[in-house]
């Protein structure tokens, strides 16, 4: 079943070389911008041109997408310049009229490949036709369900397939928009060697500044190909303005690129790297977070003792502190000596919060006091 897929170059596109780039708008608003937008991609050199027709919005009311109207104006843009047209599809209807009015490929967009259900419908409707689909990674960061996705649209006999990763949503902040974890799709390249695999550098930065690096990183991956949102006039998009590129922008952007050969195992471990300082990252933010909501704790504490009128030090709860710290510390492979200095700045820092916090209320009692009085 995972045998005889077929790489880019023979999808009948007469594509040649590396990377090939698919690049359009986020959506197709006019047909003139489709059109202006995919004039300018066609000088760029790019291979296809991809648009939105039915946009996944986060939140009702926001633009949606100029729906079916809109598939003419990709299907007549992409003849005008003589290259292939691409659009997401996220229902069986979808495929139908895409099919119908000519677009040249599908994608399946991430908020589709997170469900079972759904991309199951989308691969009985896909039976017996020969039309390439791209699948993007799931939103969330799930090999197996990407894989999954895959795997139902390969049993469907078709031959041209490829993954396109846009990066995989997470809940802490991060310098991305959706945070590549490169390990993820380097294991799927692993899994399946001959799955062609396209970065979208887009919807991974979020914005355009980090997008060469990224489509850099990606190359240096080995990766085939490119997705890229290219607008004419990216400012005034309806939709992820921030991270379109003008087709002059992408230009810079592509002739930038190095594209270095294939050589050894090397480029993988730099991944690898790159995805721990990921997580070092991700852990870090979640020290900062957890310290400032155990001062937020001790500031409550400042609040009780005051009221209570008990002293912020008490000896045995914080031997007792010590104790049970070092204990399991030593049961996760810190230190003794780490947990001990840890401990000691945490707590200083805490009486610190508690005193203050208590000043605090002795000040605004007294406050209160003279104001009573005056
Ligand atoms: C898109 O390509 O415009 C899009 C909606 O992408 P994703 O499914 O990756 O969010
Ligand atoms: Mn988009």
């Amino acid at each position: 079943m995972m045998m005889g897929i077929k790489p880019l170059t023979q999808w009948g596109f007469g594509w040649s070389g590396r990377p090939i780039v698919f690049a359009g708008p986020c959506s197709a608003e006019t047909p003139e911008q489709v059109l202006e937008t995919a004039q300018k991609l066609k000088n760029t050199g790019v291979h296809a041109i991809r648009a939105g027709i039915w946009k996944p919005r986060t939140r009702p009311g926001s633009f949606q997408g100029m729906g079916d109207e809109a598939l003419q104006w990709v299907v007549d843009a992409g003849k005008t310049v003589g290259l292939p047209v691409l659009v997401e599809v996220a229902n069986p209807r979808h495929i139908d009229v895409a099919l119908k009015a000519g677009i040249n490929m599908l994608w399946l967009g991430a908020r589709t490949t997170v469900n079972p259900f759904l991309v199951q419908e989308l691969a009985d409707a896909l039976v017996g036709i020969d039309v390439p689909i791209l699948v993007k990674n799931p939103v969330n960061p799930d090999l197996e369900l990407w894989q999954g996705a895959i795997e139902r649209i390969l049993k469907t006999g078709n031959n041209r397939v490829a993954a396109i990763h846009r990066g995989f949503s997470s809940y802490e902040n991060s310098t991305y928009r959706n945070k590549p974890n490169w390990e993820i799709p380097i294991e799927l390249r692993r899994r399946l060697p001959e799955l062609p695999m396209l970065c979208d550098p887009s919807h991974i930065c979020g914005n355009t500044f980090m997008l060469a690096y990224v489509s850099q990183f990606a190359l240096d991956l080995q990766y085939e190909g490119l997705m890229i949102e290219s607008h004419r006039d990216p400012k005034n998009a309806l939709s992820d303005s921030a991270q379109q590129l003008t087709p002059e922008s992408l230009t810079d952007l592509l002739n930038s690129l190095i594209v270095r050969k294939p050589t050894s195992d090397n480029i993988f471990e730099l991944s690898k790297l790159e995805d721990l300082r990921d997580q070092i990252d991700e852990v870090d933010n979640e020290i900062v977070n957890m310290m400032a909501s155990r001062m937020e704790i001790a500031r409550k504490i400042g609040n009780y003792k005051y009221n209570n009128e008990v002293t912020i030090l008490q000896p045995e709860r914080w031997d007792e502190i010590i104790k049970s710290r070092t204990q399991l510390g030593i049961s996760k492979k810190l230190t003794r000596d780490f947990i001990l200095k840890l401990y000691s700045i945490i707590h200083e820092e805490s009486i610190f919060q508690q005193t203050q916090q208590m000043n605090k209320i002795s000040k605004s009692d007294e406050h209160k006091m003279n104001e009573s009085e005056s």
